[in-house]
């Protein structure tokens, strides 16, 4: 046996339960502009992946939508967010296909569409702005990615698009958990791959 931490069956359990919980409002990483936040766990076919990223460059704006421009950047916002596969690309040899994809918009989606009283009325009218001040942790999205391999034990790195999804990304912010072990680091524009630690 190397001594190089291996990552336990335990801990990899508990990760992929504190992926698999619901999104918390106060709880994850740090609200930061042009940062978004991925956290991975990959455990035998299964890779999780969950995206937290300020309102300010995901639609432009950290409050709900008002205007008919912010309503169409906010839709468009969450179909970027749910295309798994647009936006992730394990490495083909490991034959993994997104089985899932879930966002959550800012204040749990409760200032998406639908929203019962007529906001874009009184742009001002709503009770949500009160909770978040348009600003700090409110104004983040979420999203949860669950991808399924058939051949993992290939998976040796995925790419992502979030640069060119939204161009406001100045970093990606990223850490990793795997059996094999674990790594974080932060990439820029031009940077569109995450190693998986690989066995040895
Ligand atoms: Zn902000």
């Amino acid at each position: 046996m190397n001594t190089r931490s291996l990552v336990s069956a335990a801990v990899l359990a508990a990760a992929l339960a504190a992926l698999a919980a619901p999104v918390r409002a106060g709880g994850g990483h740090a609200h930061e502009h042009g940062v978004t936040h991925l956290d991975i766990v990959v455990d035998g076919g299964r890779v999780a992946l969950r995206l937290q990223a300020a309102g300010h460059h995901i639609v432009g704006f950290e409050h709900a939508p008002e205007s008919a421009a912010q309503h169409a950047a906010w839709a468009a916002a969450e179909a970027a967010l749910a295309d798994a596969s647009a936006l992730f690309q394990p490495d083909a040899e490991a034959a993994c296909r997104a089985v899932s994809a879930a966002v959550t918009p800012p204040g749990g989606g409760k200032a998406a569409h639908g929203q019962a009283h007529g906001h874009q009325h009184h742009g001002h009218a709503h009770a949500d702005h009160a909770d978040d001040d348009g600003h700090g942790h409110g104004g983040d999205w979420h999203a949860d990615y669950r991808f399924e391999c058939a051949a993992p034990e290939r998976l040796r790195g995925i790419r992502h698009a979030l640069f060119r999804a939204f161009p406001g990304t100045e970093e990606v912010r990223w850490q990793l958990l795997a059996p094999t072990g674990q790594d974080g680091g932060v990439l820029r524009a031009g940077q569109d791959r995450i190693a998986v630690p690989r066995a040895r």
